[in-house]
């Protein structure tokens, strides 16, 4: 049988394992031969390690000294479209082979033959002596509809040892089952009827559903409440007509709730869904489906675009600008380009919707590379917010208080009609800072570069870099003084304690990611002030995106000038988004809404651009200094982030690389640094940064890779690339 891509039985494949092996290591073909992209088990010294055929071997090898696959694995093979993306990606975020193969494998149980583990789900039996262990076993398998989890997976996420499960197995309360074969999604129709669109909006569906078929993006670019969704889930139903398979990215778990239901809606059935908070059997199923064409949509996070799909050809990036796309540890990447990357290899359309684009996507389009779809208006009778500004050096303002008398006028007027009114700080805790005020003390993590901050609610003070709590102390740590502590500024619990005083009959809902022990908590608020269960709403960022709250008409921005501080160039650009965003909550449904940001200076040019309607012009200003200072996207970036438990030999090695810049300065790229990273310490590891700034054709990475072989690196430290790094 001579079929294309098929290794007989006798001949050497390549196959490159999970391990850190940067290139694919030749192993003789298993009995019967596999396939280009086959999962096999190989050995590797005295162990049995999973690998992905990656093609013929390069025959440098002796056949009679190799050693052969051990078995191929009953998953369908990974396509060489796949292939091909992992291979660019990895090249492109100078990550290895196996670091970026990870991404796509990483499932658990998939690799398992069916029956091969047990799953557990609820039975009907009763516990028996129902001790606090066994009711919160049963607790997580009723939260997520009886369960179906892998024996180890369950006793984590309930906090019991094993032993406890098998328990409650003997009582017969819980069922322990076979591994069931993995079911295909229910079929979604993508012939049923959507809304009526408007003239605009059916203008806009046109021209997605004309690109169908091969590769292309699109800035899809709406005010919010313009009908972005319902437009894209055009261009969905026009692949799904195809048959071809979509993902649809957003950038919060806590949107999809909203956004399956409007799947729901449009198409009979429910889409995949893909996230860190699914259980690792619907994981598996998920991965299974998307391989084998059993699921037609799939919702999720970034990672969801390292699925194997079997025919990619549409890719949507919700709220395209949001920073939560970027990938800040392990494999550093921008889910964003490379879902245009992906969907390159696949021949897929990409969709970047946003009311507010990243600077790179607005350039882009203006460029020609993308092509530029614009919703002007709001759909139906729903208008833009009014936009102004409270200037904070006019208003009296008690001290430890921070609604001005303005703001607080303008929510008493919606207490008695109705209406909702939402108060953004992106801040969490109680105060951003607790203060000695005998010795001026600023009390700070002792792992981090950060300062703690007081979470009254969780009774300690939280490092928000590294997540570390300890108790408030009562003394000073620093000159031992008793009763002196005192929290400075305000966080959104402080701001919760200031309407509690203002407001006292108001029912008010905090959001805040942190007050939430769960996504399913934080999904059943949202849908609480959804159904009118709040008065005011107070939030930091997880409030800025996409939902809808038809009853808000009011939202006051309580520090505008708070993004504006610091030295990122990207300050602007990220201010604006969100404070066009939040602003968007406004106003969503047939009464007019109105957005006051309290600043102290309203004279500032991105605050004027933020209030005053021409974006047209913020982007253009914007993009003019990002050309003169040869920034992205007009220049190519890269970060060097070195770490270690001591900051001296970080240094020692930024230095000597500084001073050997010659592999760079061939391609006109310039070194900057090393200073300390934007976060210094982390976890009680220093970071020292330094950044390399390329023309925008320039083989930055290429240059990077001899650039940095010529330093050796002690044990201790570890270096980091960040192509495109988010801040500079
Ligand atoms: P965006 O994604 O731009 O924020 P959405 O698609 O969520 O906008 O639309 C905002 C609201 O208007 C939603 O409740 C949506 O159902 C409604 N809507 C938009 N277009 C239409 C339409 N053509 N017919 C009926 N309702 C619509
Ligand atoms: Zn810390």
């Amino acid at each position: 049988m001579a079929e294309v891509g098929f290794f007989p039985e006798g001949s050497r494949v390549a196959v490159l394992t999970a391990e850190p092996i940067g290139r694919p290591l030749d192993y003789l073909a298993p009995e019967g031969g596999c396939f280009p992209g086959a999962f096999v088990e190989v050995p590797l010294g005295p162990r049995k390690v999973m690998g992905v055929v990656w093609g013929p071997g390069d025959g440098r090898f002796d056949a009679a000294r190799l050693r052969a696959v051990a078995r191929v694995l009953d998953v369908p093979p990974m396509r060489a479209e796949l292939q091909a993306f992992l291979i660019r990606m990895g090249a492109y975020t100078m990550t290895s082979l196996p670091a970026v193969l990870r991404l796509a494998t990483r499932t658990p149980g998939l690799f398992d033959a069916p029956g091969a583990r047990k799953v557990y789900r609820r039975g009907a039996g009763a516990p028996g002596r129902l001790t606090e262990a066994r009711e919160r076993v049963l607790e997580v398998l009723d939260a997520h509809d009886g369960g179906g989890f892998y024996l180890t997976e369950l006793a984590q996420l309930a906090g019991v040892t094993p032993q406890v499960v098998k328990g409650l197995v003997a009582t017969g309360a819980v069922a322990e089952l076979e591994q069931p074969r993995d079911q295909p999604f229910p079929r979604l129709d993508p012939a049923l009827p959507g809304k009526v669109l408007s003239e605009d909006q059916a203008k806009a569906a046109a021209a997605l559903r004309a690109g169908m078929g091969g590769f292309g993006v699109t800035l899809l670019k709406g005010v919010t409440g313009s009908g972005k969704t319902e437009v894209y889930l055009e261009a969905v139903a026009a692949c799904l007509a195809a048959g071809r398979q979509a993902l649809v990215l957003l950038p919060e778990i806590a949107l999809t709730t909203e956004f399956i239901a409007r799947v729901e809606a449009r198409f009979g059935a429910r889409p995949g869904e893909w996230h860190s908070g699914a259980t690792q059997g619907e994981r598996r199923r998920l991965w299974r489906m998307c391989a084998e064409g059993g699921v037609q949509i799939v919702v999720g996070a970034r990672s969801a675009l390292f699925l194997p799909f079997r025919d990619l050809g549409l890719i949507v990036v919700d709220e395209e600008h949001d920073g939560s796309y970027k990938q800040e540890e392990g494999v550093l990447y921008n889910a964003r380009d490379m879902a245009v990357l992906r969907a390159s290899f696949a021949s897929a359309q990409v969709v970047l919707a946003s009311a507010t684009p990243s600077l790179e996507s607005w350039v882009n389009a203006e460029s020609g590379k993308y092509a530029r779809i614009d919703l002007a208006a709001r759909f139906g009778v729903s208008e833009l917010p009014e936009m102004r500004a409270i200037d904070l050096r006019a208003e009296r303002i008690e001290s430890a208080h921070w609604i001005s008398p303005t703001l607080v006028g303008e929510v008493v007027k919606r207490l008695g009609s109705g209406e909702q009114s939402m108060l953004f700080l992106n801040r969490r805790g109680y105060a951003p800072v607790t203060i000695c005020r005998a010795c001026g003390h600023q009390i700070g993590c002792d792992h981090c570069d950060a300062r703690m901050v007081e979470h009254r609610f969780l009774k300690r003070l939280v490092c928000h870099q590294c997540g570390e709590t300890k108790p408030i102390p009562t003394a000073c740590p620093n000159c031992g003084v008793e009763g002196k502590l005192a929290p400075v500024g305000p966080g959104v619990e402080r701001l919760a304690e200031e309407v509690a005083e203002r407001f006292p009959t108001a029912r008010l809902s905090v959001l805040s990611s942190d007050l939430f022990g769960s996504a399913r908590a934080l999904k059943e608020a949202i849908a609480d002030i959804a159904a009118g269960g709040a008065d005011i709403i107070i939030g930091t960022q997880i409030v800025a995106k996409g939902h809808n709250f038809p009853r808000l008409t009011l939202v006051g921005v309580i520090d505008a000038d708070l993004g504006l501080q610091g030295s990122d160039l990207r300050a602007a650009e990220h201010t604006f988004q969100l404070m066009r965003q939040v602003a968007g909550r406004a106003g969503r449904a047939e009464k007019p809404g109105l957005a006051l940001l309290q600043t102290c200076q309203p004279e500032h040019p991105v605050i004027r651009a933020i209030l005053g309607g021409d974006e047209e012009a913020f982007w253009r200003a914007e993009a003019a200094a990002r050309r003169a200072q040869g920034v992205p996207p007009f220049g190519r970036m890269a970060g060097i982030i070195l770490s270690g438990p001591e900051v001296a030999p970080l240094f020692e090695i930024g230095n000597a690389l500084a001073r050997a810049p010659a592999p760079l300065a061939r391609i006109g790229a310039q070194v900057f640094g090393p200073a300390p990273a934007p976060i210094a310490r982390v976890r009680g590891r220093h970071r020292v940064r330094m950044l390399v700034k390329a023309e925008k054709g320039a083989p930055l990475q290429d240059a990077l890779r001899v650039w940095l072989r010529q330093v050796k690196l002690p044990a201790q430290v570890r270096l980091a690339i960040d192509i495109d790094p988010q801040s500079f």
